[in-house]
């Protein structure tokens, strides 16, 4: 081996003597390495070389062999380049990456100076006071991000207040329904938002969540209380209508005379005006018929005031019964009967004066055992014939007393027609 390695060196001297080079350690290493080869003896120093080469980057490796580097004084230039200007600057812009702020602006200027400085000289990246530089830009980066987050945290509670005040507005309105509401307000009302970031800003995110879930649901209840509501007011309407039904019944009834059941004297002025309007405006014909029973005094006297009045809620029964419901019936007075007919025709007129006659005499009235015959006699008007309702009135009255004066039991129209 010893032997070997001096003929290596003996051989390594004549070759670089030959090929004219220096015998500088370097140029001495190189030739060495290659004589050893051939001489198929491994030198540890000579794969040293190669063992780091292969250590290095692909880029590096790449630099070596184009250059042809064989010795560790080539490859220092190429370790060098590790810390140079161009790998720097790609460090640099990592680095002003990582420290803008993500949300925040403003820390611009100071970023860009700072990463020109290193830019210009990348070694300051090692000098302690540079890294306590970059500690700092890193806090204002935090601390520029965490104001951001307190900004917009402020925004959303001023949110929450203006929504607290709409659905104020919303349970003023609302009634019964609106303490739900409150429960929800009060809650948005309880967010606290003294403590600011990122945590707190979920917490408010959900709480709103589920506050917006109540007033969907108290919306959806609301929505049904007012359906129901509605049918409750139907039901509240249909039984407003029945009542006034009933009241204007009632107070019909109370328009009637208690005894005869036909109209009080009020009552039957009312009507009677209605009708004289309705034949002003329309000339809607119709007659007056005064009815006064005969001898009623008498009635009375036999059969005591008991026995008249039911002969008087008998007549007013008849009356009722065979004039319709467009025609009216009073009790004028006492005895006194008072009825207004609608009629085209003549005819008609006296065909309902016949026939109330008729079934007046041809039937008994049954007090007790007393079967009473009575008759009345009566003075008719046609409307028609007159200036106004009031001397129309007049002379049934006359007509009346014309009936009376004559025998009683008649019915005496204007035109002498007796019934
Ligand atoms: P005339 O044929 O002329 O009409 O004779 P009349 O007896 O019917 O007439 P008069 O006016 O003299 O008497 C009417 C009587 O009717 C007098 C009164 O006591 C009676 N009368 C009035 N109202 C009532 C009542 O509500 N009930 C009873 N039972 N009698 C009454
Ligand atoms: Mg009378
Ligand atoms: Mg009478």
């Amino acid at each position: 081996m010893k032997t070997k390695i001096k003929n290596i060196s003996k051989d390594t001297i004549k070759n670089l003597f030959l090929k004219n080079i220096s015998p500088t350690p370097n140029e001495y290493h190189k030739e060495f390495c290659a004589v050893a080869k051939e001489y198929k003896l491994d030198i540890k120093e000579c794969k040293q070389f190669k063992e780091l080469v292969s250590r290095l980057n692909k880029q590096e490796q790449e630099e070596i062999k184009e250059k042809n580097i064989s010795t560790f004084e080539e490859l220092i230039p190429v370790l060098l380049n590790r810390v140079a200007t161009k790998n720097l600057k790609t460090l640099t812009s990592l680095f002003k990456e990582s420290i803008t702020p993500s949300i925040s602006i403003g820390l611009d200027e100071k970023i860009a100076k700072f990463s020109i400085k290193i830019g210009n000289s990348p070694a300051l990246l090692f000098e302690e006071e540079i890294q306590k530089e970059m500690q700092e830009f890193i806090t204002d980066r935090f601390e520029a991000d965490k104001k951001i987050v307190r900004e917009k945290t402020a925004e959303i509670a001023k949110l929450v207040t203006l929504m607290g005040q709409h659905l104020s507005e919303a349970i003023a309105s609302s009634g019964e329904s609106g303490t739900e509401v409150s429960n929800i307000k009060d809650e948005i009302k309880s967010i606290d938002l003294k403590e600011n970031g990122i945590k707190e800003l979920t917490n408010l995110q959900s709480k709103l969540i589920n506050a917006a879930m109540s007033i969907e649901n108290e919306m959806t209840q609301v929505g049904e209380k007012l359906s129901s509501g509605k049918s409750k007011v139907e039901r509240l309407e249909a039984k407003i209508k029945h009542l006034e039904e009933e009241l204007d019944k009632s107070r019909k009834q109370n328009l009637k005379d208690h005894l005869t059941g036909v109209l009080t004297r009020r009552a039957y002025e009312y009507e009677a005006k209605k009708i004289e309007n309705n034949f002003n405006r329309n000339s809607t014909q119709y007659a007056i018929v005064f009815i006064d029973i005969d001898h009623f005094k008498a009635i009375n006297d036999t059969y005591g005031h008991a026995g008249g009045d039911m002969i008087l809620s008998t007549f007013g029964k008849i009356l009722s019964k065979y004039t319709r419901d467009l025609d009216v019936v009073g009790r004028y007075g006492g005895e006194e009967f008072i009825v207004l007919i609608h009629f085209n025709l003549k005819r008609e007129l006296l065909k309902y004066l016949k026939r109330i006659k008729n079934i007046v005499n041809e039937n008994n009235f049954v007090f007790g055992k007393n079967k009473i015959k009575i008759t009345f006699s009566a003075g008719v008007t046609i409307r028609n014939d007159h200036t106004s309702y009031e001397s129309a009135l007049q002379k049934s009255d006359m007509l009346l007393y014309n009936a009376k004066e004559s025998g009683r039991n008649k019915i005496v129209l204007e035109d002498n027609t007796i019934i």
